[in-house]
């Protein structure tokens, strides 16, 4: 039964109630570290923080943890680095991150651990409305990221019949979809309008499919209205997005009452919205760096971890969900190094998929971004549908969209039908030149 595992009473606090249960789990888990986890004792040390105060320093005194951070201990201390709570012998899993920033990482986790993280993923059923009738298929291939094997063990342990799709062409994907009367999807926003191309493409009508929902995560794109709208519009079903990470896992889903807007789940984790490589928080509607701390994954625990998601976070004291989580509003805005200023404008890479999205038609995207005579420059690169009869018209409606929302003029191109890359875990649009 979901109700037994998934706690419903927790979503429930009130805002102080939620502080209250911070502070405490912070600090049992500050004295945990300082007792046996070496990357932890070390950097506590560092920070002039003594074991014996760890316990009582208030999270803003607390150092913050950085990917670098991270990568330097895996390298000294091959392979797991020291970040782990426990004697190597009490872990039983293994996931690595993706190395999109940089040498992947491997992240440990003990049974206790890991069973926190099913139940932060049984928020994210509970927000998308999943019932253990539910049949749900995992559009990914089982490698070492973490996202998919927690939430197949969650979605298992939630009561719902999960089907693995590891190892399948996106054809045999979508047959295996149909064949099994799958009625969830989880993958990324890019893999589910492609699901839905593969199918226009094949002639199957998978609007007249059992499919309800589509979880998707691991890109921007999911909190992007017109992204969402297109999925949506493809599947005939709704489209919920999430978000986590390998090092951290799974830390906020969309509120099903206001679409496009992540709750971090606040009962496991502490988020922190700061100014980018500063301490300060940033001023409200602003968007910074999200820096998070787990509270209950003890074995291998991030702490101010800076994230370097671009978010703008506020606090909703009674959303209409009834939760009082803090917001993300638009989900995550991007990579916070891919926020870029072009003639004076900031630019988020959701916002370039928000336009490019508005335009049906066009298929897959890619932005170059170069610095000439020490400015920062873009210049689009679109590709249409093979069906698509006039790709210049395109080109030209894309190019005034632009105009009109960002008040600039970028270069768009037309890429051959097929040439830009597809991407079925996290997509890489965007490309620095030189
Ligand atoms: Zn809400």
């Amino acid at each position: 039964m979901p109700g037994a595992f998934h706690d419903l009473a927790a979503e429930k606090l009130s805002v102080a109630a939620l502080r209250e249960l911070q502070s405490r789990e912070l600090s049992a888990l500050l004295e945990t570290v300082v007792a046996s986890n070496k990357f932890y004792k070390a950097k506590l040390k560092a920070a002039g923080i003594k074991p014996g105060n760890a316990a009582q320093t208030p999270l803003e005194k607390l150092p913050f943890t950085t990917k670098l951070d991270l990568v330097e201990d895996h390298g000294r201390h091959p392979p797991f680095g020291t970040n782990l709570t426990h004697a190597l012998a009490e872990y039983t899993r293994c996931h690595q991150t993706s190395g999109s920033t940089g040498s992947p990482l491997r992240w440990l986790d003990t049974n206790a651990s890991w069973e926190w993280m099913l139940k932060s993923w049984s928020c994210i059923y509970h927000a998308a409305g999943v019932k253990p009738a539910d049949r749900i298929c995992f559009a990914f291939s089982f490698g070492p990221f973490l996202g998919f094997w927690s939430a197949f063990e969650a979605g298992a342990r939630y009561g719902a019949l999960c089907l693995p799709a590891g190892g399948m062409t996106t054809v045999a994907r979508l047959r295996f979809i149909l064949d099994n009367g799958i009625t969830v999807v989880c993958c990324t926003p890019t893999y589910a309008l492609r699901l839905a191309d593969t199918a226009a493409e094949e002639k199957i009508n998978i609007r007249l499919s059992p499919v309800k929902r589509l979880i998707v995560a691991g890109e921007p794109g999911g909190s992007v209205p017109e992204t969402r709208a297109r999925i949506e519009e493809a599947w005939g079903a709704r489209c919920i997005d999430h978000y986590g990470m390998t090092e951290i896992g799974p830390a906020a889903f969309e509120c099903e009452k206001k679409k496009g807007r992540l709750h971090i789940i606040e009962s496991g984790y502490i988020a922190e919205c700061l100014k980018r490589s500063k301490s300060e928080p940033v001023e409200p509607g602003e968007a910074g760096e999200l820096v998070l701390t787990s509270l209950g994954r003890s074995a291998s625990p991030l702490i101010r971890y800076r994230t370097g998601d671009l978010v703008k976070m506020s606090r909703v004291p009674h959303c209409e969900c009834g939760r009082s989580f803090a917001a993300l509003e638009g989900g995550i805005l991007g990579r916070i190094d891919d926020m870029l200023i072009v003639r004076g404008v900031n630019i988020y890479p959701s916002a370039i998929e928000q336009i490019v999205r508005r335009v049906p038609g066009i298929v897959e995207y890619r932005v170059e971004v170069s610095t000439q005579r020490e400015m920062t420059e873009l210049k689009l690169q679109i590709e249409p549908s093979a069906q698509e009869p006039n790709p210049q018209a395109l080109q030209r409606q894309l190019s005034s969209e632009i105009e009109h929302v960002l008040g600039l003029r970028i270069p768009v191109e037309l890429a051959a039908p097929g040439s830009l890359p597809r991407f079925e875990m996290k997509a890489k649009r965007w490309i620095r030149q030189g």
